[in-house]
């Protein structure tokens, strides 16, 4: 054995002593991370109003609120004002995070600023280290190579005290550990996934990536979203990338230096042959595994394929031919929360196990009848659902980060948590609410009617139109031809298919009230143009999403948005039938 593998054998069984030990003392390191929590910063102005300066679990669980962020704001705003950090936290607040968070009205949403310090980088690197050694352990070779990483910043921003802040994503990536992995591991050198701008970026990801070709080992980003729209940019740039690697010279529109030089010196020289070979894959009438076809030595994609990324599943395995679909990580801008511990699984059922010494987790139920309950990690229950709450080392306590969860499992005594849905999101035209698992479920269903044909649902959001009476569901749908010869052609029959299986799949209280009272419309679906929603992801990141975090909002409530969107609607189709009723 090389001295390499000794020193890599040894991190490992480091690593695997560290995670056993995690997942076995879970009560533990939870009640130790709640004191050392809770001793740190008893003299913050927030804790004080609630503690009086003491500490201990049962006078916290008495007397600190369960918050949302509304209720944090004016605190973090004062911070990021110019008052101490020690209003919130101890530990000094060094950065913000700024999430984007999609809203109804004109704009497209608004800004929400989370205190970022180095706690949090500390659980970054540790859930990257985990990642690795899991990934390492169930993929043979995965470390032998690099991977295509789609990943982008964003300009960072200062508060008016001149902190900066910017999203989670663009503070992790700027750091030295990142980029010294970055350059280790991955296809693109750190100046493409440092440049400003996201174009040049995606396109210099491509280019570096193409040409080392034989080297990738997997292709990533952190969510499906990105994934996908880089495969389209793909579609969309292919010629002018085969034109660049066949003179060996890379466009005039990369103006960012550092870019065009890296970029230049990867390329290397004029390359006709690996130009010709892309050329053709490239040609070809589907794009049906075109991951494999251009990366042949792939074992592996990697991003998050759960909750709202779910649709992406058929897209990515269409692209990549099936390969293993590996979605590793559970985290937020507010902290690193867990890690999928079974990464071959099939995405559905995928589980993350979360992870004690990240942060102080208790879950509140989501029950039915509205009962308040509140369980720490180790006490929950095996198939019910809860939404987090986290008491973190940055300045949050009780924090609700407004996903539900549904326990799934345990390793040792660690809890998994299958991903359900995010709590805020539903349509809603009457009293009957659907939520995001069951808009997303009934898409899934309706895309196998698509099955019998040759279109592909890419994207789609969900609107509830109430300008009609009586309301009804919108879906705008993206499809395109499996064969990319073909024109998009639109089965009238087919689409009112979609629509019945879409109503079917509804709650009983939708289905009656629009089968037996009448008081929903029959369901519409808009087609969009192809590029619609690359349009609306472009607006987003305009208004300030980050491309990184960026999800498809399941349903849209910005009226400029909806504006994009209404703007490429180049067909509709409606529900021919009312869907069966059992009340
Ligand atoms: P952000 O702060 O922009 O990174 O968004 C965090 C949110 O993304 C979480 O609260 C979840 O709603 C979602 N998210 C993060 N990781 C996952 C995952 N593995 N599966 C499903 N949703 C996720």
């Amino acid at each position: 054995m090389s001295q390499s593998s000794h020193l890599n054998k040894s991190l490992d069984d480091e690593m695997h002593k560290v995670l056993e030990d995690l997942t076995s003392n879970v009560k533990q390191i939870q009640d130790d991370l709640l004191e050392e929590i809770l001793t740190h910063n008893a003299n913050t102005e927030y804790l004080k109003r609630f503690l009086h300066g003491r500490s201990g679990k049962e006078l916290f669980k008495k007397n600190v609120p369960i918050v949302t962020y509304v209720d944090v704001e004016p605190y973090i705003e004062r911070v990021a004002n110019g008052e101490p950090s020690d209003i919130i936290s101890a530990q000094p607040i060094t950065k913000f995070a700024f999430r984007y968070v999609f809203c109804s009205g004109t704009s497209g949403g608004k800004m929400k600023l989370l205190p970022f310090n180095v706690k949090y980088l500390e659980n970054v690197e540790f859930i990257s280290n985990v990642r690795s050694f899991v990934i390492s352990r169930h993929i043979d070779g995965a470390d032998q190579g690099k991977a295509i990483r789609f990943a982008f910043i964003k300009m960072e921003s200062t508060t008016p005290s001149g902190l900066p802040a910017a999203p989670a994503s663009t503070i992790v990536l700027k750091t030295a550990y990142f980029r010294n992995l970055a350059s280790k591991s991955y296809t693109s050198p750190n100046e493409i996934i440092l440049c400003r701008d996201n174009k040049q970026s995606m396109y210099c990801h491509l280019l570096c990536g193409l040409v080392r070709r034989e080297e990738v080992v997997s292709v990533s980003a952190a969510f499906a979203s990105a994934l996908v729209r880089a495969i389209s940019f793909l579609e969309e740039y292919w010629k002018e990338l085969c034109g660049n690697i066949r003179m060996g010279h890379v466009s005039e529109w990369i103006e960012d230096t550092s870019c065009r030089n890296c970029v230049s010196e990867i390329l290397g020289g004029p390359n006709p042959e690996l130009a010709n070979l892309i050329e053709k894959e490239c040609n070809q009438i589907s794009w049906g595994g075109i991951i494999c076809r251009l990366w042949p030595k792939t074992k592996f994609v990697e991003c998050v394929i759960t909750g709202q990324m779910t649709h992406y599943i058929p897209t990515l395995e269409f692209y990549s031919n099936k390969l293993p679909i590996v979605s590793m990580k559970y985290f937020s801008s507010e902290t690193s929360i867990g890690i999928n511990l079974n990464p071959l699984c099939k995405p559905q059922d995928v589980s993350y196990t979360f992870m004690p010494k990240m942060a102080y987790f208790e879950f509140l139920l989501v029950d039915e009848a509205n009962e308040v309950k509140i369980v720490d990690l180790v006490d929950v229950n095996l198939g019910c659902y809860y939404e987090p709450l986290v008491t973190s080392y940055t300045g949050l306590y009780r924090y609700r980060l407004g996903d539900v969860l549904q326990v799934s499992g345990f390793y040792n005594n660690a809890p998994q948590f299958r991903f359900v849905r995010r709590n805020d999101v539903a349509l809603s035209v009457d009293i009957e609410t659907t939520t995001e698992e069951e808009l997303l479920k009934a898409v899934a269903n309706a895309r196998m009617v698509l099955d019998s044909s040759d279109l592909m649902l890419t994207n789609f959001t969900w609107y509830a139109d109430i300008s009609t009476i009586p309301g009804h569901y919108v879906g705008y749908w993206e499809l395109k031809a499996k064969n990319k010869n073909t024109i998009l052609d639109l089965d009238k029959k087919l689409m009112a298919e979609c629509c019945y299986v879409l109503e079917e799949t509804f709650g009983s209280i939708y289905r009656a009230y629009r089968s037996k009272n009448g008081l929903i419309g029959a369901l519409e679906i808009r087609v969009v143009l192809p590029g619609t929603f690359d349009s609306l992801m472009n607006f987003f990141i305009s208004e300030g999403a980050s491309l990184v975090q960026y999800k498809t909002p399941i349903c849209m409530r910005s009226s400029n948005a909806l504006a994009i969107l209404e703007d490429k609607v180049f067909a509709r189709f409606f529900s021919d039938k009312p869907p069966p009723f059992d009340f």
